[in-house]
């Protein structure tokens, strides 16, 4: 816990304003929320395709 050095003033990651001690590190709940949903993917989705391989397993496997 070394807090010799001083913490420039924080700002909070989603909307860019000062960040509240109480929502560290975020100014509000709310901007917490976003990044939770945005962690989630649900209001923020990332335009990634998921289409994968489907069900790994049935490629290479030795069947008679
Ligand atoms: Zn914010």
């Amino acid at each position: 816990m070394a807090r010799s050095l001083r913490k420039p003033a924080a700002r909070c990651p989603i909307c860019k304003a000062a960040v509240v001690p109480e929502h560290r590190p975020f100014c509000s709940t709310r901007c917490a929320d976003v990044d939770l949903s945005r962690w989630l993917g649900e209001d923020y989705r990332i335009p990634a395709v998921e289409q994968d391989d489907g069900l790994p397993g049935r490629d290479g496997e030795d069947e008679d």
